[in-house]
């Protein structure tokens, strides 16, 4: 599967990018000043499967407390990443470089972006090993920028080169860059143009995808899905964030499924499963949760679940076994196109298909 070709930068303990794993991070909704709730949020984040969080540092005092909520993570969670998220505050970004993981600015808060507060930050992250994200977003371009390109993809294209022009410049590349938009059309043309823009000038850099202000709900998770799905489709992006209006541990699922959709997460099953109609020899929705049940554990395998022979052996796309009705209370299960086990009785099918991936050596006990 095409993936564009990124150089690896390097974040505390994760590596994003150089075609490595897509990362999925999130940012915590605590106080950063309540740096007991901030942590265990970040504990909560990561035992959902985050190993990359980012949290609210907008003053001096929340830079303090990020020096106490980085030294409590790390001490218990040493796999996770910690993001300080600057807006509006130069000083602030600088006070952070060397002691999180990764600084994200907003280019639309910094004047000249040759300019002493920029490469300041810059030469001091390359000394201590902190990336930067060049965070652009569509919400608060910089003025100079609107003028010129008004406030459209082109306009975050042209904010986010002269940044990175900078960066390789100054001979600094832990540099990540995303271009988040809240309306989905010009996210996705701001990402597309931005490799293009890139491209020409033969920059590498990774990027990290997000629909902005998504909202919550089907509304989020499909806006998300679709902005963040459409480029990973294209072979575009490195980590991702989905932005929903509801407690962030919930956004983890949700990338995790849009990344398995877009066949980048290979951890756990994946399930095909046709809709049902008139043709269907069994109750399709509690047989295709059995069988999620006793095997979304299992890593890079692809199950399909059909209603009938007539059809389903023909739809199961490329899945590696198929759990296929083949009359009634009968099915017959599948290892690819080949017929393994012809009409077995229902309530032994799950079995059978245990079974088989057992006999396979495809089988994996669930983890306690
Ligand atoms: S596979 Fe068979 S049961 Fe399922 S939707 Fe198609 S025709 Fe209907």
């Amino acid at each position: 599967m095409f993936r564009r070709a990124t150089i690896e930068v390097p974040v505390g303990p994760v590596m994003i990018g150089g075609g490595r794993e897509v990362v999925v991070q999130s940012m915590c909704d605590t106080d950063t000043n309540d740096i007991e709730a901030s942590v265990a949020q970040v504990g909560r984040l990561r035992e959902a499967g985050c190993r990359m969080v980012r949290l609210t540092t907008q003053r001096p005092r929340e830079a303090e407390s990020m020096r106490d909520i980085v030294r409590r993570v790390r001490a218990v969670w040493p796999d996770v990443a910690l993001v300080a998220d600057v807006h509006f505050q130069p000083a602030v970004a600088l006070a952070m470089a060397g002691v999180v993981d990764k600084v994200r600015i907003n280019p639309g808060n910094y004047g000249d972006p040759a300019g002493r507060q920029f490469t300041e930050l810059v030469d001091k992250c390359r000394e201590a090993g902190t990336a930067i994200r060049i965070g652009v977003n569509h919400g608060s371009l910089a003025r100079r920028i609107v003028e010129r390109w008004g406030d459209t993809p082109a306009g975050m294209v042209a904010s986010a080169m002269e940044f990175l022009r900078v960066c390789r410049e100054r001979g600094f590349d832990r540099v990540v860059v995303s271009m988040k938009a809240s309306n989905v059309r010009v996210m996705v043309a701001a990402y597309r143009e931005l490799v293009s823009a890139m491209d020409e000038e033969d920059m590498h850099f990774p990027l990290h995808l997000g629909v902005t202000e998504a909202g919550s709900g089907i509304d989020g998770r499909v806006r998300s899905a679709v902005g963040i799905g459409a480029l990973l489709a294209d072979g575009i992006g490195d980590t991702i964030r989905v932005s929903l209006t509801e407690p962030p541990e919930n956004e983890i699922e949700v990338a995790r499924a849009i990344l398995q959709a877009c066949g980048l997460d290979r951890s756990r099953a994946e399930f095909i499963a046709c809709p049902g109609c008139g043709r269907t020899l069994f109750e399709l929705s509690p047989v295709l949760e059995r069988v999620k049940a006793a095997t979304g554990h299992l890593p890079g395998v692809k199950i399909a679940v059909m209603g009938c022979i007539v059809n389903g052996p023909g739809e199961m796309a490329d899945a590696d076994y198929g759990y296929v009705g083949a009359g009634p209370g009968r099915v017959t299960l599948y290892r690819g196109r080949e017929v393994v086990r012809r009409e077995v009785p229902q309530d032994g099918a799950l079995d059978a298909l245990v079974e088989l991936l057992r006999a396979d050596g495809v089988w994996a006990e669930r983890p306690e």
